[in-house]
């Protein structure tokens, strides 16, 4: 057994009366949290710092590692895609395999205990067996005719298999609004909801989604005229269409609302609704972050990504949380913070009675943290 205290202990949600003591077993499981009133002090280790629930990192594409510095930044998103789009497949497996393996270690060091990560290929499912993390695969789809939703998921399916038989949990994603009919849409939700797992879309991440979708020119234009795509499926399609196919009972993960206005933000919100939010990636590709001040009133429905490495320089769940806290003006809370890389990120993976706080009985891992001239630092992982 294990006596862990420190300065602050926040549990996942709020911190805990000074003096708390997390009590440990042999296999780290959360035995008790009691008052060191209650024991022999000299049984108790205690830290400098804030001790805390590892970190939920809900979005990420480990697949894309290979891609840091690889993309020219504050291209704006579509013109990103498309160097994504050219650069992924310019590397073979092995190179690929060993980018993920080393941000798959560069994140368990960091504290991140699970993942939500995007996945259009099988080739992160070796890392993801061999890693102490808990990885949500969500596997990602798109499609812009809904006459070929049926197919789309025939292929989906067969993606969501091999990491099925490698028991790797997993779940469907469209990819955008921008992306994807609203028919595969509803389909892939239906198919998540039918499985009680959380679906991820990427949402709002550049002001040329919202012309596109509001029917104004706009530079998917451009992309999709590139890609030889038609987009004709668009042009009867209202917001109300658009927020309809999003309705579920069970997690929703909208990715980035980097343009969601107040209006956008009341719009869309439910109870199973998790805003995540991916800062570096918005600064990297759109040079600009969320109007944090419009998700005050739904800081318990706000989680923090890392988006992948084609977008960012590392995958740091606190760098991004600090990022949040230094140009939230306020606007967040540090519990309101340390909450959304904690418990919310694990309601929004569906994973909370296992990860993201420190209750009896759960092994969330425990991290230390320091807060310093209003940044998060990580310490070390202590557990
Ligand atoms: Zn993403």
């Amino acid at each position: 057994m294990r006596y862990l205290s420190a300065k602050h202990i926040f549990n996942g949600t709020d911190f805990l009366p000074e003096n708390s003591v997390i009590a440990l077993s042999n296999k780290n499981e959360i035995s008790d949290i009691l008052s060191i009133s209650a024991l022999d002090e000299t049984l108790v280790e205690y830290f400098e710092g804030i001790l805390c629930p590892g970190f939920i990192n809900a979005h990420c594409h480990l697949e894309l590692s290979h891609l840091k510095n690889k993309i020219t930044q504050h291209t704006g998103l579509p013109k990103f895609a498309m160097q994504v789009v050219k650069n992924r497949t310019h590397f073979n497996k092995e190179v690929i395999e060993q980018a993920a393996f080393e941000e798959d270690c560069n994140m368990y060091k960091n504290g991140i205990v699970a993942v939500g990560d995007i996945c259009n290929t099988a080739t992160t499912i070796s890392v993801k067996q061999q890693s102490p993390i808990y990885y949500h695969s969500f596997i990602e789809l798109m499609g812009l005719d809904p006459n070929n939703s049926d197919k789309i998921i025939t292929q989906g399916i067969e993606l969501s298999t091999q990491f099925s038989n490698d028991k790797l949990p997993n779940s469907f994603a469209p990819h955008a609004p921008y992306s994807t009919s609203i028919k595969l849409i509803r389909q892939l939700i239906k198919l998540n909801a039918n499985a009680e797992l959380s679906t991820s879309i990427h949402h709002h991440e550049s002001l040329e989604e919202i012309l596109f979708l509001n029917k104004q020119k706009s530079d998917f234009d451009i992309l999709y005229s590139s890609l030889g795509l038609t987009i004709d499926y668009f042009k009867g399609l209202s917001q109300t269409d658009y927020l309809s196919s999003l309705k579920t009972d069970f997690p929703l993960i909208t990715v980035h609302n980097t343009f969601s206005n107040k209006e956008a933000v009341d719009a869309i919100i439910n109870e199973n609704l998790f805003f995540c939010f991916c800062p570096s990636a918005n600064l990297y590709i759109e040079s600009t972050l969320p109007q944090f001040n419009d998700f005050l009133n739904y800081h318990n429905n706000c989680c923090i990504g890392t988006d992948s490495l084609a977008s960012n320089d590392s995958l740091n769940i606190v760098k991004e949380a600090t990022i949040i806290l230094k140009n939230s003006f306020n606007t967040f809370s540090i519990e309101n913070i340390l909450k959304m890389i904690c418990n919310n990120g694990a309601k929004a993976l569906g994973i909370d009675s296992k990860y993201g706080s420190l209750s009896i009985g759960t092994q969330p891992g425990i991290n230390l943290i320091e807060l310093k001239n209003n940044s998060i630092e990580f310490k070390q992982k202590v557990v």
